[in-house]
């Protein structure tokens, strides 16, 4: 599972930032304190959409469009297994001081490295680095986009990922006997504080500082559910494999006014839904490299 990351990480540490080895500038970069936010050279739409993230660098991207356990997908039974997460170690400490909170051009994203946070999967131990936003969501919830989604991204000492993907929805302003009967239909207060910094950094490049964050109300939310589970990639470049999946069946909520304020600034940023997991990817067949009537899956699913 971690080979092809290693693989990654090697290559990138072994290219010089001169060459503008755009793979190096992925969410999962790290970088020194006070380093400038650096702005992604990928992007969503046109010819640096991810139709042809492979040919920004074809050393580093190749697998965006050979890859055949690549994410998002439609989350649909078969595609994952369930795990209850009431069991799952997951601890985040609160960020009392606030978290750099930061506008990459692809994404707006928490760091949270200063803050840590730990999960435990397979007896792997994995510390959060970051959370950053999609918009729309990048899985399907069962063949349904929702608003947005978020993604909290957590490495291992030896560069193995696992993310958390938790759906963002909306939520018209709640009368207090709703609350009251359906407290977790309240708007996330964990995200409207992040969000109410959002102005500050609409502008790629831009960063800031949030507010204190209470994580406990996420994590103790994420425990309430289930984990959708599955084994995928990075869902930008270079779309490595090998990456836990973890997609909570919680959502959390968000208020109309404060979604389009984010909207605003984060624009569109997600990456099509992929083949299913173990069959060919979309782009090398859509290029005649593995026609449909060739293969057996796509013949079952179109006699459905
Ligand atoms: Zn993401």
């Amino acid at each position: 599972m971690s080979s092809a990351i290693s693989r990654f990480f090697l290559l990138a540490a072994s290219v010089t930032p001169a060459l503008g080895f755009c793979g190096a500038r992925t969410h999962l970069d790290r970088r020194a304190e006070g380093e400038e936010v650096p702005v992604s050279t990928f992007g969503y739409t046109g010819t640096v959409g991810p139709l042809l993230w492979s040919q920004l660098d074809t050393a580093a991207n190749g697998l965006c469009s050979t890859g055949s356990n690549q994410s998002p997908i439609n989350m649909v039974e078969g595609q994952f297994k369930l795990v209850s997460a009431c069991d799952v170690e997951l601890d985040i400490p609160d960020a009392t001081e606030g978290a750099t909170f930061e506008n990459l051009g692809s994404t707006v994203e928490v760091v949270m490295k200063e803050v840590g946070g730990t999960f435990v999967l397979e007896g792997k131990n994995y510390t959060l680095e970051q959370f950053h936003f999609h918009h729309p969501s990048e899985h399907l919830d069962d063949g349904v986009s929702m608003p947005m989604e978020m993604h909290m991204v957590f490495t291992t000492e030896a560069e193995e990922i696992a993310v958390i993907g938790v759906y963002v929805d909306l939520v018209d302003s709640p009368t207090v006997l709703q609350l009251h009967l359906h407290p977790r239909s309240a708007p996330s207060t964990l995200l409207e504080t992040i969000f109410s910094s959002i102005g500050d950094i609409a502008t790629p490049g831009t960063s800031t500082k949030t507010k204190p964050l209470v994580m406990s109300e996420l994590v103790t939310q994420l425990k309430a559910g289930s984990f959708q589970r599955y084994s995928g990639s990075l869902t930008t470049p270079p779309c490595s494999e090998g990456v836990a999946w973890s997609v909570s069946t919680e959502k959390l909520r968000l208020s109309k006014s404060t979604y389009q304020a984010v909207r605003d600034v984060v624009g569109f940023n997600s990456r099509y839904p992929q083949n299913n997991l173990g069959e060919q990817n979309l782009l090398a067949m859509a290029s005649g490299a593995a026609a449909p009537s060739n293969s057996t899956a796509a013949r079952r699913r179109w006699a459905m």
